[in-house]
């Protein structure tokens, strides 16, 4: 199997080359090469077919192929065929090679697309001259540079000849018989020449179920020895402490915050090292969750971190905890990308010298420099900003600190799965209770004049408005509305108001200067670009306008609305926009629809496909030769069990039963020290 390709008889030098270039070296990647789709070969009848359709069509053939070439390479086979008592015109471009296959009386079996006012049929192939109605799946492959389709048929069957005794059985007998899943074999070869449609079920359900198993195997590998192998600290606090605390609260927790919270203690307390998402939706109160998590690591005697995507955030954050623990002893220190020379010193000495309890701040926390005395736990919030990188540098850091990753963009299920199948998921699925839905509507940029009307109504009774902008200035490349522009034009109109402008290429000052002016309300309308996105919390703000909100995704447009309806009154969001295709008024719909985070991301998972989903750099998904995480989450529910039930058996770690299972994730390196992103 690991042989290489250039073994295959007829394979040489520049087939290999070829191949090479696909990423096909060995024997094995080239039986695993897939096709990607299947064309459905059932002859229909013509009158079922749809104008512009693609299909297969049986018919006699009625008149002389007539074959013309222009240039070298160019040609053109045309024939009139009678199809179900019509008379067709199929036109074949180069492939001037199946007119010998023509015989004017006989049938003809042929594909194309159908253009039903001309009665032709052109992009399609003569599929075979018989009159038998077999129908049949056909494979098509990817093929890269000059490699020919047929030709990489060809070295697939070769391979199968020369090898195909080789390909071994994976799965434990006992799993399976129990899914009733055929032979490894069989499977992969069904896929490659489909018997019929039955057989390329079966080939494909057990690939999937195989796939996936695996996947779900080296994740789960993974998290037992972090919890196994890691050398991570009991911490020991008083519980009552930590009690008191939550009951100087101004609120009782929900119950899923007390649910979520002991999730977290017991982390923090036992020996195993914390690797734990934390995801709820916006407003759903994760912040005071950490706040107490880093609460009961002080009580253990350790210092925490809180890293946040902006540093708006972080100096938020960081004056919220000072408030909360205001008169207890717990210094709080916030550590800012801009800080100045003699601030960041003192910081950063304090830090080493553990005169910090909690420090917060930005990526800058994790920079070169930044030493920690006894580091024990560190929470990241908003981690999808985190690129894995980021997380690893972080996770090595100190004495192998517990860490709590916190989103509010809720993750699918299915993907919750696989892209966190590592850690541990706690959820808050509960929102505080008199929290008034955010009332959301769409509409196109010219209702703007009652936009202005509504944001007067709103300020009126005291309360205030954001404005959402793509971008800062004006741009000769996209037609979008920007923060300036914006400003000016609402400072205009709210004359006797004050508008406020944030964005990103203010200086540090500036945006604190200008949020602390909003916060306090002598900023009644603050433009912005999305630096506001995540985290702010300016509970008097009750109404939203997002410009050109189409360009926007939808977790982001989420975010967004989250700044508002923070507080107790009713509040609303208002998407501008004028989207040109229907996915695009289908996702602003979804947003005036739903409140709810979670079904948002499904439905914006089913709108855009996994890949999409987190941004390709940051997906840490894996690719799949045959399954797809949206169609097949059953199958990776299922395989996520048995794949938890395997490695906490005795049989799987040592049977022989299961040895080629352990051989092949051996080779995929699950048993290495290091995680496979
Ligand atoms: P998140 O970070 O999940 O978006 P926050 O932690 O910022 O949400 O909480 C949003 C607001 O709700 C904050 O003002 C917070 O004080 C408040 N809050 C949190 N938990 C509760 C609760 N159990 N009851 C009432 N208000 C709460
Ligand atoms: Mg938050």
């Amino acid at each position: 199997m690991n042989d290489s390709i250039s073994e295959l008889h007829g394979v040489g030098p520049k087939a290999m080359e070829q191949l090479n270039e696909m990423k096909i070296v060995t024997i094995q990647d080239l039986l695993e090469h897939f096709p990607f789709r299947y064309e459905d070969n059932a002859i229909r009848p013509i009158q079922e077919v749809q104008h512009n359709e693609k299909a297969t069509l049986q018919g006699k053939v009625h008149s002389e192929p007539d074959l013309r070439f222009f240039g070298k390479k160019k040609s053109r086979l045309s024939v009139r065929i009678l199809v179900d008592g019509l008379l067709v015109q199929a036109i074949f471009f180069n492939q001037p090679f199946l007119k010998k296959q023509i015989q004017l009386g006989e049938h003809l079996i042929f594909s194309g697309k159908l253009d039903r006012n001309r009665l032709a049929m052109t992009g399609g192939t003569i599929k075979s001259q018989s009159g038998d109605r077999e129908a049949g799946l056909e494979p098509v492959y990817s093929v890269k540079g000059d490699l020919k389709v047929h030709m990489l048929r060809k070295y697939i069957e070769k391979a199968f000849t020369q090898y195909g005794e080789q390909i071994t059985e994976v799965l434990p007998l006992q799993l399976k018989n129990a899914y009733r899943l055929v032979d490894r074999k069989t499977a992969v070869y069904h896929l490659h020449f489909p018997l019929d449609m039955e057989a390329f079920r079966q080939a494909k359900r057990r690939m999937i179920y195989e796939e996936l198993l695996l996947f779900q195997l080296k994740m789960q590998i993974f998290r037992k020895r972090e919890r196994e192998g890691a050398e991570g600290q009991e911490k020991v606090f008083d519980q009552t402490e930590v009690n008191t605390f939550i009951d100087r609260l101004p609120f009782d927790l929900t119950g899923a915050q007390q649910r979520v919270l002991q999730e977290i203690c017991h982390d923090l307390q036992s020996a195993y090292r914390m690797n734990r998402l934390l995801q709820g939706d916006v407003g759903s109160g994760k912040t005071i969750i950490a706040a107490i998590a880093l609460y009961a690591n002080v009580l253990a005697g350790n210092q925490g971190a809180l890293m946040v995507p902006t540093e708006i955030l972080a100096e938020q954050h960081a004056t919220s905890l000072r408030e909360l623990f205001e008169g207890m002893d717990v210094t709080i220190a916030f550590l800012s990308g801009s800080a100045r020379v003699k601030e960041r010193r003192e910081t950063l000495a304090a830090l080493r010298d553990g005169t910090v309890d909690i420090i917060v701040g930005t990526h800058a926390l994790i920079q070169e420099g930044v030493d920690f005395q006894n580091l024990g736990f560190v929470i990241t919030d908003e981690q999808h900003r985190f690129g894995v990188e980021q997380r690893r540098v972080l996770r090595n850091k100190g004495i192998r600190p517990d860490v709590l990753f916190m989103t509010a963009t809720p993750i699918p299920r299915t993907l919750a799965i696989s892209a966190y199948g590592d850690m541990d998921v706690s959820t808050i699925d509960e929102m505080p209770k008199g929290r008034k839905p955010i009332e959301t509507h769409w509409a196109p940029p010219d209702v703007l004049p009652r936009v202005i009307e509504l944001m007067k109504k709103e300020i009126k009774k005291g309360h205030q408005v954001y404005v959402i902008c793509p971008l800062i200035e004006e741009s000769d490349k996209l037609d979008v509305q920007n923060a300036i522009d914006v400003h000016a034009q609402l400072s205009q109109a709210l004359s006797s108001l004050r508008v406020g402008l944030m964005h990103g290429r203010l200086h540090h000052e500036e945006k604190d200067a200008v949020m602390n002016e909003f916060a306090q309300n002598r900023v009644q309308v603050l433009v912005s670009t999305t630096v506001v996105e995540v985290g702010v919390n300016v509970p008097n703000a009750t109404l939203m306008v997002i410009y050109d909100a189409d360009r926007f995704g939808l977790s982001q447009l989420h975010q967004l609305r989250g700044r508002v309806g923070r507080g107790q009154e009713q509040a609303y969001c208002i998407l501008l926009a004028n989207p040109k295709t229907e996915v695009g008024k289908e996702r602003m719909s979804i947003m005036a629809e739903t409140n709810d985070g979670f079904e948002l991301s499904q439905r914006d998972l089913e709108l855009r496909g996994p890949g999409d989903f987190f941004g390709v750099k940051q997906s840490g998904l894996p690719i799949f030769k045959v399954a797809d995480l949206i169609e097949d989450y059953r199958v990776l529910e299922i395989a996520r069990q048995d794949a938890s039930k395997l490695v906490h058996s005795n049989a799987f770690w040592n049977s022989s039963d299961y040895m080629n299972l352990r051989d092949i994730l051996e080779k995929q390196g699950a048993f290495q020290d290091h995680k496979f992103d």
